[in-house]
């Protein structure tokens, strides 16, 4: 098939695709946490004092009796098995951005030859995947393999429902024989532990004398893409990289705003209500669902969760999100920027902290000036995000995403808060020398009689700031739209601990010289904003002063993941890590070995595809279309007729320089001597990517001139707007 054949069939096919018929909706409760071995469920199941010893675990954080696993796991197993369930798996985080999975049956040989079904505490608690396959940076040699997986009793098991059935999945650690972190899951619960303790140091030392454990809170909103699948199938690059590394933008792009909150298409609509129907399932309270910016881009939002089940259910959503999208004729890209010149798709991560005695300690409530408690909470975040900015950078760092920070439509790559103006005001003062009230949020008048007033927000939104304060939470928005959640989640508990400490810290030697409390806490304030008010910005982030200004503020600008990872080997970024806990320095340093290594490979792979789909796909469509041209130019010249030969001039001359870079960047992927990681990263970005980015140049302008039917490729305006 010719490549304008394969695409003829492509839109005929999704043009005369029957729907999949939308399933009568089911109510809530019919659906909510069915397949979710939930606190109710084990309730039901469990003997009392066994219920309650496991309750007490997963709200306090006390360390499980082994005694009660093997009772559990028995009423795990009948409950799953009574689910449909014959497998059951210890699902983990490894330090891809996917989850994985080893699958065991139930059943238990017994020595007369007859089977029954069995799952002991142990196999519940334990398990031991053979992980030497999983990126480890350098932790495990492949000789000395062991890993091994323990229950994470804090975030539910449940059922999952594939092709091949049921199975019992229970969300577990990953640690190394020696007992190093290999996934994503163990620093986060050490963040989250780090975190509650320098809270409640500083909770008890503003006179509180209740405190109960703090946690923190996140709520992740998923930008992604639907592609049709025949199109999809017929990218190569959609379906190894997950972008296209050629085509040219449209003639009509997302100029018009007609997508954000359009009505969202039928056949999408069928879509999103079986994801959400899944979601509820287990458990994941999917609550908003609306278009994105650019066309064929969607977006969902759960309601907010602890954050060590709201990035168990993240890594859940992605997965359904891929799962549904293939059954309904689509593939769902969560791609930072599949579409050159279209907006790509991020990650919001919404994160605050708080308790059951003290609530959201990010709440600013009515008159914030007064409310110190949210001030010093807020102050400690500030002062965190200064001084910790590049590990900011650093966890959002990944091939995919340098193609979106700082393209104008996502956050900068320089990382700036956002307060919204009321609370600058505040801060302002408070580095002026004292708070004397907070500006009125304002009444709306609409004007109309029959419309309410209302309360306006005490700060318009902010889109162009990569960490903004957004009422009762900060929303990390430079996150990318493929990654887990885990890693931004871990970085800002851990420059929260951080800064925590130094507020008890300070506190403490200031109450214990007779300051008195208000007095120490302005003095503290003051000196967060002397020191570190340079990260607050307010102004528009994709500006070009705000480069420069931010250049003199001191704030770095990391372009490139390859100018960004380098901060993991920070000394003082390896200090923060290792006082708090969360991570050894071995831990860390294993980190960066693995993202480098993610970052090498996916630029590596994205090359090696730009010269294979440019030789041959691009090149011999190019070249037909040349000698059907100039042959019909020499015809028509033997009775008579001059043809203009520009086209074929051009496409000529386009055709050489695509394939002299190809050969370029052919040579340039044969260099291996590096010295260092560091040095081999910026090989990368400063040499190999010009030269895709190149050669992308001059295959997407042979788009606009090579005959359409000869063109091999679904082109950008076919999968965006065919649906
Ligand atoms: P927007 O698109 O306006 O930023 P959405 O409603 O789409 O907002 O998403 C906001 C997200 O923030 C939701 O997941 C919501 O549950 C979450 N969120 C709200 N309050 C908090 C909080 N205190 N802590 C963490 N996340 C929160
Ligand atoms: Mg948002």
């Amino acid at each position: 098939m010719s490549g304008n054949q394969s695409r003829v069939q492509a839109i005929s096919q999704i043009v005369n695709r029957k729907l999949t018929p939308a399933k009568p909706p089911k109510r809530l409760e019919d659906m909510w946490a069915t397949d979710v071995f939930s606190l109710s469920q084990m309730q039901e199941r469990l003997p009392k004092n066994i219920f309650k010893s496991v309750k007490n675990t997963i709200q306090t954080g006390q360390t499980l009796d082994p005694s009660v696993a093997d009772v559990i796991a028995v009423a795990m197993k009948d409950w799953a098995i009574s689910k449909g369930a014959l497998y059951y798996a210890h699902v983990f985080y490894p330090l891809t951005n996917s989850t994985a999975e080893k699958h065991d049956g139930f059943i238990s040989v017994q020595s007369d030859g007859s089977v029954i079904s069995e799952f002991a505490g142990k196999l519940l608690v334990q398990g031991e995947p053979d992980g030497s396959s999983f990126p480890n940076g350098g932790i495990r040699s492949t000789a000395a393999a062991r890993g091994y997986t323990a229950w994470d009793v804090t975030s539910p098991a449940y059922v999952m429902e594939t092709d091949n059935g049921m199975t019992l999945c229970i969300p577990t650690v990953f640690i190394s024989w020696t007992g190093e972190a290999l996934d994503k899951k163990t620093p986060l619960l050490r963040s989250i532990a780090a975190m509650n303790k320098a809270a409640t140091r500083v909770l008890k030392l503003l006179g509180n004398t209740e405190v109960a454990p703090v946690n923190s809170s996140c709520g992740a909103e998923q930008e992604y893409f639907l592609v049709d699948s025949n199109f999809a199938n017929n990218r190569p690059d959609l379906l190894l990289a997950g972008r296209t590394l050629f085509g040219k933008p449209p003639a009509k792009g997302q100029q018009f705003d007609d997508h954000y909150f359009g009505a969202i298409p039928e056949r999408v609509q069928v879509f999103m209500q079986e994801v959400e129907e899944r979601m509820y399932r287990l458990g994941i309270p999917a609550k908003t669902r609306h278009n994105e910016v650019a066309p064929g881009q969607f977006e969902i939002a759960p309601f907010f969760e602890a954050a060590n089940v709201a990035s168990d259910h993240q890594q859940l959503t992605m997965t359904i999100l891929r799962n549904t999208a293939k059954k309904h004729g689509f593939v769902c890209l969560l791609h930072e920027k599949p579409f050159a010149g279209i907006n790509g798709s991020g990650k919001h991560v919404n994160w605050s902290v708080g308790n059951a005695t003290q609530g959201n300690l990010l709440d600013p409530g009515d008159t914030p000036h007064s409310n110190i408690q949210f001030l010093v909470f807020c102050g400690a975040v500030i002062r965190g995000v200064h001084k910790y900015g590049s590990l900011l950078r650093a966890v959002v760092a990944t091939a995919s995403n340098d193609h979106r920070l700082g393209a104008n439509e996502a956050p900068p790559a320089i990382i700036s808060v956002y307060l919204g103006s009321q609370l600058e005001d505040i801060f302002e003062q408070i580095s002026q020398g004292g708070v004397k009230g907070s500006k009125s949020r304002g009444i709306m008048n609409l004007g109309v009689e029959t419309l309410p007033t209302f309360m306006k927000d005490a700060g318009d939104r902010n889109r162009t700031s990569p960490f903004a304060f957004t009422g009762n939470r900060f929303e990390f928005r430079a996150v990318g739209s493929g990654q887990s959640v885990s890693g931004p989640l871990v970085a800002m508990n851990t420059i929260l601990a951080d800064s925590l400490d130094w507020v008890a810290n300070k506190l403490e030697s200031d109450l214990a010289k007779g300051t008195e409390l208000n007095a120490a806490i302005q003095t503290l304030l003051k000196e967060v904003m002397d020191e570190h008010g340079a990260v607050l910005f307010g102004g528009n982030g994709y500006s070009e002063e705000w480069h420069k200004m931010a250049e003199e503020r001191g704030l770095a600008n990391l372009r490139t993941t390859a100018d960004a990872l380098s901060a993991l080997k920070e000394g003082y970024i390896e200090d923060l890590f290792e006082k708090t806990g969360v991570l050894t320095p071995v831990e860390l340093e294993s980190r960066y070995d693995v993202y480098a290594e993610q970052y090498l490979l996916a630029i590596e792979v994205e090359a090696k595809l730009v010269l294979s789909m440019t030789k041959t796909l691009i090149y011999p469509a190019a070249v037909s279309y040349l000698s059907e041209l100039s042959s019909t130019i020499s015809k028509l010249k033997e009775i008579g007729i001059e043809l203009e030969k520009e086209t074929a001039e051009k496409v000529a001359a386009l055709v050489k320089s695509m394939m002299d870079t190809a050969s370029n960047l052919t040579d340039a992927l044969t260099k291996h001597d590096f010295a260092t990681t560091d040095e081999h990263m910026q090989y990368a970005s400063q040499t190999i990517r010009p030269l895709m980015d190149e050669v992308r140049q001059y295959a997407d302008a042979l788009e606009g001139e090579v005959a359409d039917d000869l063109w091999p490729l679904p082109t950008y305006q076919e999968m965006l707007f065919v649906k």
